[in-house]
């Protein structure tokens, strides 16, 4: 399998850096729950919450669609946050937005927790394919319908690990 650069280690960092500098700028000295949402975004969170100027809390969420998500939209929690993000700023990290969908479900989910502000960050956007209309407050780079691995994103459980962000060459 050939996989194409699309995104180099050094535009990711410098996005990285930029996406945290208007989230300092936002929250101020506001300390910021981040969820983020396993597996692929675990790399991103890490990276983006060390250059976030203020007090940054963890909490992990993995979620799945059903069979058959394209036609049902449905998704499933598959491990919770474990504590009460009640009256806290909670920020969404997720590595992509594609049809929306997952955003969207997630985004009701924590609501439901009764948080004092919701967020959301994604490292990529695939804005052609969107089906659900979400609104993401922190957006790092539109790229065109493809497949993408590298940096959090895998094929089957495989190349989270690569620095970079690539395209399979078929
Ligand atoms: P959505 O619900 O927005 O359609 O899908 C979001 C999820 O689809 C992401 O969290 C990610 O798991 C997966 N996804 C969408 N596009 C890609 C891609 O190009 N590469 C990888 N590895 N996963 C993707």
């Amino acid at each position: 399998m050939k996989i194409k650069k699309l995104i180099t280690k050094k535009e990711i960092e410098k996005k990285i850096k930029n996406l945290a500098k208007q989230i300092s700028n936002d929250y101020k000295e506001k300390d910021i729950e981040i969820i983020c949402v396993l597996k692929g975004a675990a790399i991103f969170a890490v990276e983006l919450s060390m250059q976030i100027k203020t007090n940054v809390r963890f909490e992990f969420i993995e979620i799945s669609s059903y069979e058959g998500t394209e036609s049902t939209g449905k998704i499933k929690v598959n491990k919770d946050i474990t504590s009460s993000i009640e009256g806290k700023d909670v920020l969404i990290v997720e590595d992509i937005i594609d049809t929306g969908r997952t955003l969207s479900y997630l985004k009701e989910y924590i609501l439901s927790k009764n948080p004092a502000s919701l967020k959301i960050c994604t490292l990529v956007d695939k804005r052609e394919r969107r089906l659900v209309d979400v609104e993401v407050d922190y957006n790092g780079f539109v790229i065109e319908d493809k497949f993408i691995v590298g940096h959090g994103f895998d094929l089957d459980g495989n190349y989270r690990n690569l620095p970079y962000i690539g395209t399979i060459e078929k």
